[in-house]
């Protein structure tokens, strides 16, 4: 049995440390919001009231959280995790964060002999919750190695992309195309329905011909066709706009960084920002479908 401490017990974090608690692992799990921490503990974890708690005689520490600075919170200073963990401790950092801030993450791991991957995933909360996410993992290959089969209680496919920072590359560059497609197929949905072309018939096509992406196979913006998808669920989160925003700020940046040609991005992030100050930050991030469709924000 290893002991596992999860930080960041979110949309995201919650399902995954949930499927640590089920291979029998000893985990403890903290958030600053009190209720993620009690429903991991209706889970069968066990819900700590600090990061201090969390880790103390971790052998592993796993962190799920929304953006850079929240990352930076929860590692430095004399409360954070660097501060905390034995020396050769294996981190996972699986937050999908700018590539500066998980560097220099790596760095500062580095100089305080801990072992750090950085790990973000793909696959949305229904994949968290079976267990098929996607990890994107840089960092030492020893590292990986070592937190590999932990990864794989969590996840179906773990692909080591290379070193520090170059899972966050794979992650953002993943979400610049998942950007750019929610938006193409909540066109699509939105011109079939007003061309009398029912949303199911729709699906039954775009599914299966040259369109066919995950945007609509497993996540289709539009109600009726993908079960589990948000549109089912008034487009409750699932993957919040606001996150979706911040990726696709992050792999704007990232090109302008790299005088990288990115007009699609800057266009979906224009959307996006859009969508989000019209009441739509909240709503998963699919439901760019409903404002496509002019819906009046009232009614977001
Ligand atoms: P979330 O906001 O639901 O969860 C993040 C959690 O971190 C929150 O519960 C928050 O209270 C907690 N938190 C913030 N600062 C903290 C701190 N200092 N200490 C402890 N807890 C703290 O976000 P999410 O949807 O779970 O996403 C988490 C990360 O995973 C993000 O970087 C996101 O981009 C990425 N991601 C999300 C999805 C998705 O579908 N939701 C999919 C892939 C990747």
């Amino acid at each position: 049995m290893t002991n596992i401490a999860f930080i960041g017990l979110g949309h995201m974090g919650l399902p995954m440390a949930k499927n640590l608690v089920k291979t029998g692992h000893v985990v403890k799990g903290y958030d600053i919001v009190p209720q993620a921490v009690e429903a991991f503990t209706k889970e069968g974890g066990i819900g700590c009231k600090d990061i201090a708690s969390t880790v103390a005689d971790a052998e592993i520490v796993i962190t799920m959280l929304p953006e850079g600075k929240h990352v930076r919170a929860a590692f430095e200073g004399s409360q954070g995790i660097f501060n905390l963990v034995k020396p050769g401790t294996l981190i996972a950092e699986c937050s999908t964060i700018d590539i500066e801030t998980s560097r220099h993450i790596h760095k500062e791991a580095e100089e305080k002999g801990m072992r750090l991957i950085d790990a973000p995933v793909s696959g949305g909360v229904a994949g968290a919750e079976s267990a098929t996410i996607t990890f994107m993992v840089g960092g030492r290959r020893h590292d990986f190695e070592a937190l590999k089969p932990y990864l794989e209680m969590m996840g179906k496919t773990i692909i080591y992309c290379g070193e520090a920072g170059l899972g966050q590359v794979a992650k953002i560059c993943n979400n610049l195309i998942l950007g750019i497609t929610m938006i193409g197929a909540s066109e699509a949905f939105n011109l079939a329905e007003r061309l009398g072309l029912d949303a199911m018939k729709f699906f039954e096509v775009a599914s299966q011909s040259s369109a066919q992406c995950w945007s609509i196979s497993k996540y289709c913006p539009a109600p009726g066709p993908v079960p589990t998808s948000p549109a089912n669920h008034d487009y409750a989160p699932g993957f919040t706009a606001s996150m979706m925003l911040k990726d696709l700020k992050l792999a704007t940046d990232a090109a302008q960084l790299t005088s990288s040609a990115s007009p699609l991005g800057t266009e979906a992030m224009s959307l996006y920002t859009l969508f989000c100050n019209n009441g739509g930050q909240s709503l998963d991030f699919s439901g760019i479908l409903r404002f496509l469709r002019g819906t009046h924000a009232s009614d977001i």
